[in-house]
């Protein structure tokens, strides 16, 4: 499956914050989004999701307008973990982690066994099994972050679009998602993720987008984006 932006813009009070942006992710490839805090990435994400509040421009979910499609399909197609991880529910982890099976779920049945299934399997996945029965509200940062990442994992669907799945993570569970990440693009999923650490990125990502300003200034292999001109124009850093 493949999901496409063509000239995406999102603007807010006047304001520009993506300008016409395309890019697209297909089945098979783990794709990085970077760009300095402000950059726009989180808002591009989210106009793709069709979730940002007004935008311009297509995207395409294999080629028809996926910003028409119901919700419930787009939901199994796409799915999606948010920057924010704040959560206000008082419900157990396992809950959480469940309410990724929302969009398989029909009528008021109930979670059926492959719903449960799946919930192991994220579960297992980023090592949360643990933590099933806290609340999700008094979880650490990362354990939250796990969970959160657990019920988009939960979806089991053919793309997903992660905003800073590693933020707040201990070294060994920000290298232990990134490895999830990477088994779910070799099981044919197509993944988007954005990230701050380069070395990972440049370790882990088929391809980088970088962005900077609202606007997309690369995409291409990690070798191809990070130059050290970009690295210093871009981030403001100097270059190895
Ligand atoms: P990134 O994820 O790359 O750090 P964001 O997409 O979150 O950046 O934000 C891009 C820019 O848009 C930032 O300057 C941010 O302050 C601004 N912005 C994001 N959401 C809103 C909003 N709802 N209203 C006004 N400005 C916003
Ligand atoms: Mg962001």
């Amino acid at each position: 499956m493949k999901l496409e932006g063509k000239g995406v813009s999102v603007s807010i009070r006047d304001r520009e914050l993506v300008s016409r942006a395309s890019l697209h992710v297909s089945g098979g490839e783990l794709v990085g989004l970077i760009g300095p805090n402000g950059a726009g990435k989180s808002t591009l994400m989210r106009a793709l999701l069709g979730i940002s509040e007004k935008s311009a421009g297509d995207v395409l979910l294999d080629g028809s307008d996926f910003l028409r499609m119901p919700g419930r399909d787009r939901a199994r197609a796409v799915a999606f973990l948010p920057q924010e991880r704040r959560v206000e529910w008082r419900l157990p982890a396992y809950d959480i982690v469940m309410l990724g099976r929302y969009p398989h779920q029909a009528g008021f049945g109930g979670p059926s066994p492959e719903d449960r299934a799946a919930v192991d399997r994220s579960l297992e996945a980023v090592d949360g099994h643990e933590l099933s029965d806290r609340p999700v509200a008094v979880l650490s940062g990362g354990e939250r972050t796990r969970i959160l990442l657990a019920r988009a994992l939960a979806v089991e669907a053919p793309l997903l679009l992660v905003d800073e799945p590693i933020a707040a993570l201990d070294p060994y569970h920000q290298l232990h998602v990134m490895e999830i990440l990477r088994d779910r693009v070799h099981a044919g999923a197509g993944v988007l993720a954005v990230i701050h650490d380069l070395a990972l990125a440049e370790r882990f990502m088929d391809r980088l987008i970088l962005m900077n300003a609202g606007q997309i200034v690369a995409d291409g292999s990690p070798a191809a984006v990070l130059t050290p001109d970009r690295l210093a124009a871009v981030y403001r850093i100097a270059g190895s």
